[in-house]
């Protein structure tokens, strides 16, 4: 359980591993609860063939100082999107075509082993006894001298300073002693989780036949149900994968998930030719059913990438002790891994002024 500690995260993504990270680097005192049984947040692997099927974020871009740099300290070994080779367009009657040469995430860069090697290796670097999963905060209250920190289980901890590492609309939920300003709480409510209603849907084979064909294992389709689809395979081209952004919505089809593979598969035999019929593992993700990052707002169309930030409204809360941190809340790369550690590195920086005696340990 958490003791009392100077900084309390909450929420064990790719933010509250970086902060936490940081703080450890720093010598200032922390525990980094998490309500799910992992971490890593909307950052995720899942299937037998784990390396090649990122369920949530697969790629990071060059322009991306903090995700490049972290990546490199970790050790970690990271190659390019495939995009060789010609487009696979669908229109709406169903008709293919393969001669466009059109690649949205050429130069897009992944991680070898997944996403989910950066998070995993960023956890291995922290104090075992300082993350708590299975650990759900529920209630937070502002104390005069610090902050109390309440769980799902009851048991409560203080300190100094509250991050919150997540959504806000995830933290919308908690109750709040004394309570919130209205213009927080509908600060709060009214920023968009990036992604958070999105489906992923990953068909996996021994080869990335599709090459051979001359097709990069890009898709796009007017048909679906994946709408935007991309060759996912290893750096090796095996085990080799497409994967595709599922387009209908939460409350339609995605509710019979086998339904929904069994038509993925028919569209990728469609678009891709006889030997995506039978792949070896079809894994879903659907993080509309995640109660730990999707909200019911969030099941509504996000439309373009929204303009994050911290709102005014969700500055100085709780005499300063309450800090809003979660890409949603980065003002330059908001919404993606890349603002995720923006965010932490400003809130670092903030909290080791307010730390001058810390002394820095080396990591
Ligand atoms: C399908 C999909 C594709 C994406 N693709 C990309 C991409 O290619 N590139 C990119 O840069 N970004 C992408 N993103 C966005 C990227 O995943 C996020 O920017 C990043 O993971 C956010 O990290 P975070 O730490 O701010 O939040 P999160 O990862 O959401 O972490 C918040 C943590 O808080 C925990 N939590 C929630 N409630 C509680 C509670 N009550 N108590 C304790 N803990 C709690 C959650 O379990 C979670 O672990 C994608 C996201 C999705 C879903």
């Amino acid at each position: 359980m958490p003791q009392d500690t100077q900084i309390a995260i909450v929420g064990a993504g790719m933010a509250g591993l970086s902060l936490a990270d940081g703080l450890n680097r720093a010598g200032i005192p922390f525990e980094l609860v998490e309500a799910r049984a992992r971490i890593g947040g909307r950052v995720k692997r899942g299937g037998i063939d784990s390396a090649v099927c990122d369920l949530g974020p697969s790629w990071f871009w060059r322009g991306q100082p903090r995700m490049t740099a972290l990546i490199a300290r970790l050790g970690l070994k990271t190659f390019e999107q495939f995009t060789d080779g010609n487009l696979a367009f669908e229109d709406e009657g169903g008709q293919v075509r393969h001669d466009l040469s059109y690649a949205a995430m050429a130069g897009s860069l992944r991680a070898e082993g997944g996403m989910a090697a950066v998070t995993q290796a960023l956890g291995k670097k922290l104090p075992a006894a300082q993350i708590h999963t299975e650990t759900q905060v529920t209630a937070l209250a502002h104390t005069g001298d610090g902050m109390t920190v309440t769980l799902a289980n009851d048991h409560q901890f203080t300190a100094q300073h509250v991050v919150l590492c997540l959504p806000p609309r995830m933290a919308a939920e908690f109750s709040f002693a004394p309570a919130l300003p209205t213009a927080a709480v509908r600060a709060m409510r009214s920023i968009p989780t990036w992604m958070a209603g999105q489906a992923k849907l990953f068909a996996v084979y021994d080869t990335p036949f599709w090459r051979q064909l001359g097709l990069s294992g890009d898709g796009m389709s007017r048909l679906g149900p994946l709408v935007e689809i991309h060759d996912a395979s290893a750096a090796s081209g095996a085990p080799a994968a497409l994967f595709g952004f599922v387009g209908v919505s939460p409350a339609n089809r995605r509710q019979n998930p086998q339904a929904l593979k069994t038509a993925a598969i028919q569209q990728l035999t469609r678009l891709f030719g006889p030997q995506a019929a039978k792949p070896r593992e079809v894994v879903l993700q659907d993080w509309a059913d995640e109660s730990f990052t999707s909200t019911p707002l969030d099941r509504q169309s996000l439309g373009p990438h929204p303009i994050y930030g911290l709102p005014t409204a969700l500055t100085e809360l709780a005499g300063g002790r309450l800090i809003f941190g979660g890409t949603e809340t980065a003002a330059e790369f908001g919404g993606f891994l890349e603002g995720a550690l923006e965010r932490s590195a400003q809130i670092l920086t903030t909290l080791q002024a307010a730390a001058p005696r810390a002394q820095p340990i080396a990591g």
